[in-house]
Parts: C-alpha cells; structure tokens; sequence
C-alpha cells in the first residue's frame, strides 16, 4: 500500500523528462525544440563566457571565447558538466564570435574556423547526450537604426553565422541578448532566409524597461512573435526578480512559447540589471563584471525562479551570465527532475554536527549551536 501511495504521488509531480540520457536517433522528436516544449519544459545552459572567464580561460572585458582554438577540451568540459547538470540543450558557444567581435581583438581571419570549432565541439556533446543542438546568434554592437553601412554590416554578420550554424545542422537557432527590436528582426530574417528551424529570441532589458528603439518587452516580442518566431522572452542582465515582472508582462502579451533567462545575480528595483550594481563594500565601485561575487544568487533563489516561472507556463528556461552547473540543477530539480548531478544533491543527514543520522554523536550535535 505505501508503496503505491508513493508511486502515485511520485507520478503527479512535474513530468520528468530523460532527454540527457537519451540516445539521438536521426532528426526524431527528441531532436524537436517544439515538440519537447509541447511536452514540458527545455532547460538551456548558457553563460558559458562567464563561467569560463572564472575558470581561467576567457578575458572578461571583450569576452570573445578565444578558448575555442586554445582549449577546446575546456569548451567541450563545460557543455558536459551543463548537460550532467540537467541542460536539455548545447548551444554552441559563437556568442560574440561574429566579424565585428573578432574585428575589436584582430582576429577577423579566425571568423570561420572559430565559428566551426564551436559548432563541431557543441554538435559532438549534443549528439553524445541527446541534448538539443542550438545556433547562436547575438548583438552585434553596431546596430544604428539610422546607419544603413551598418545595417548592412549587422546583415552580413548575421547571414555568417546562420550559414556556419546550417551547415552544422542545427536543431535551432537562438537569437539572444539583443537591445533592440529592428536587430532581433534582422536575426530572425537572416535564419528564415536560410533555414526552418525553430527560433529563439530573446531581448537583454538594461534598466530601462523598454528597449533601445522604445518598445515594452511585451510589444517587442509580440512583433517578433508575428514575425516568426517560436519562443520569444528575455535574457541576461537582469536577475530573477527584476526581470520576472516583464515576463509576465510578455506571457500575456503573446501566444508563443516564453523563454526567461535571467543572469543569477540579486538585481533590485534600485539597480534591475547587473552592469548597474554597485557594491558597497567597495567604495559603491560598479560590481560588474568580475566583482560580482557578493552579488550571486543561491541555489534556492534559482529553484524558486524555476517554480515561478513554469507556473506561469513559461518554459523555456535557463540562466544566463554567472550562472554555474549547480545552477542549472536547482534549475532541474525546480522542475521534479534528477539530472545526474542529482547525485550529489544536498543532504545533511550525515553532516558532522548538523546530522540527524544515527551514527553522529551527540558531542558533536550538542555544540550545533557554535559550530
Ligand atoms: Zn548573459
């Protein structure tokens, strides 16, 4: 009887989904953003320059991931250990390396083979784990509404990447951390030119809560969602609970499906994205972006965000800049699943003083209280 009472209350929470540890047969359902999104949630690791910039092999400032030609063990490391940590997806890591990125470091000559270093180290995981293999596309950080030289060069950088992401197959595109409405269409317009795959775009909100061309977040993604494309929401920058309320500004706005990815920072109405933050332990210096350590979400913090955030029927989840595996795993267990780094999930039953197993010994659970 117990154990049937068990097994149904185990059956009513959150499906859980095994897609990490599911062989990739060809372009099958488990290949399909939709398909999976009709089915529950997609988690999606990013943030990866961040986490290798604090890993010692990134630099932060232009943060182009020149680790790809200098440590591309390192690169496929980290897809693994998202994926381990309960990634459903392996973006491949071409954020910020488009022409204009690789233009600002004197590395232009690099573009294409830098581009396919990451696709090819993604592709290799994706298809290993049978996660989803994403393209990526990002700002371009030359996007002027009234330059058309440089409408023109924002053009020629997305049809690049778009055409290196083809090429490598992908699953399906993201188009993330833009500012502004006009770029976003020009991504999503250069994927539709040369492939139909399913497309991702997520906005970057800076403090303001309109983007840079005056747009809401609820009206910039109802036009991309006109346009086209098949999850729209928001990414990076703001923490959980400054960027919740837009979210849910962009659920009622659309009918698509809604992506959150927030960087898992406290943000506070004071200070809503983390380039903003100040830390007053250090004279109110600007916390961003390599100080932004006192500023870290919790695991708990993140699992809360996941809750929140699916209950509103936003499901394509993950968190971006600063955020590391453990939480990508509050982010999977929000959700009722185990990923295998479930494993190594919490338990002080056993610790040395706060212990409730029967092996620990009362002189240690007596001086509980000035441990
Ligand atoms: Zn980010």
């Amino acid at each position: 009887m117990a154990t049937k009472a068990k097994k149904k209350a185990k059956s009513a929470k959150p499906k859980r989904v095994s897609a990490v540890r599911r062989e990739s047969k060809g372009g099958g359902p488990e290949r399909d953003l939709l398909a999976r999104l009709k089915a529950g949630a997609v988690i999606c690791a990013e943030g990866y320059v961040f986490e290798l910039e604090r890993r010692g092999y990134l630099q932060a400032g232009a943060f182009v991931p020149e680790v790809l030609f200098e440590h591309p063990e390192v690169v496929e490391q980290l897809h693994l250990d998202f994926v381990h940590a309960g990634s459903d997806v392996t973006q491949a890591l071409t954020y910020y390396v488009h022409r204009e990125k690789l233009r600002v470091i004197g590395r232009e000559k690099d573009l294409a083979p830098m581009n396919r270093a990451a696709l090819r180290i993604a592709k290799g995981v994706a298809r290993k784990t049978g996660t989803l293999f994403a393209g990526d596309l990002c700002n371009t950080n030359i996007y002027d509404p009234t330059d058309a030289r440089a409408l023109k060069e924002v053009e020629r950088i997305f049809d690049e990447q778009v055409g290196w992401a083809v090429e490598a197959g992908v699953d399906y595109f993201v188009a993330e951390t833009l500012g502004w409405v006009g770029e976003a269409e020009l991504a999503l317009k250069a994927i539709k030119r040369a492939s139909k795959a399913p497309t991702v775009v997520t906005f970057a909100m800076h403090q303001e809560t309109i983007l840079r061309d005056g747009f809401t977040p609820g009206d910039a993604c109802r036009r991309l969602e006109q346009a086209g494309a098949d999850v729209v929401g928001l990414n990076c920058h703001r923490g959980p609970a400054t960027m919740m309320p837009l979210i849910r500004d962009i659920r009622r706005a659309v009918k698509c499906h809604v992506a959150a990815l927030p960087v898992p920072y406290r943000t506070s109405t004071q200070q809503p994205s983390f380039m903003s933050l100040t830390d007053p332990c250090c004279g109110n210096r600007r916390a961003f972006p390599v100080g932004l350590d006192p500023f870290m979400a919790t695991r708990s913090e993140i699992f809360d965000f996941g809750r929140e955030a699916f209950a509103l029927e936003v499901r394509y989840l993950g968190v971006c800049c600063g955020a590391g595996p453990h939480h990508i795993r509050a982010l999977a267990e929000s959700l009722g699943r185990h990923p295998p780094a479930s494993r190594y999930s919490v338990d002080m039953s056993k610790h040395a003083f706060f212990g409730t197993d029967k092996l620990i010994r009362e002189i240690q659970t007596q001086y509980r209280d000035k441990a």
